[in-house]
C-alpha cells in the first residue's frame, strides 16, 4: 500500500454529540469527519473531533465520542503521530499544525 492513503470514511456528529461538546465549550471542527486513519485499517473508524483529545470512534451499529491522548509514536523526523493512542492501521505522522489548517477549509 502506498504511504499516505487516507481512509477518509466521512461520518456526521449527531445532534447529540455536538451537544455534549459544546456542554463542555470544546471547539470541534465542523460537523462532517473523516476518517484519519490508513486506508485498510481494521474495522473501527477514527476521525478527530478535537485534534489531540476528542475523538470520535465508529463501526457499524456503534460509535463513541471519548477524550484519549495522542499516539505517543514519533517519526525518525520527530514529527509525531496523529492518531490516538492505540489506534488501528499504520501511524499517521503528519505535523499537527498542517492537519488544523486542512481542517479548516
Ligand atoms: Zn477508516
Ligand atoms: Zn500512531
Amino acid at each position: 500500500m502506498a504511504e499516505g492513503v487516507l481512509c477518509r470514511e466521512s461520518v456526521e456528529l449527531s445532534g447529540r454529540e455536538r451537544s455534549v461538546l459544546r456542554s463542555m465549550a470544546l471547539r470541534g471542527t465542523g460537523s462532517e469527519l473523516y476518517c484519519a486513519l490508513e486506508a485498510g485499517h481494521g474495522h473501527e473508524h477514527v476521525a478527530p473531533v478535537v485534534v489531540g483529545e476528542w475523538w470520535l470512534r465508529w463501526w457499524p451499529g456503534r460509535r463513541v465520542l471519548e477524550s484519549r491522548a495522542e499516539c505517543e509514536a514519533v517519526s525518525e523526523t520527530g514529527v509525531g503521530c496523529s492518531g490516538p493512542g492505540g489506534h488501528e492501521g499504520g501511524h499517521r505522522f503528519t505535523p499537527a499544525d498542517a492537519a488544523r489548517h486542512a481542517e479548516r477549509r
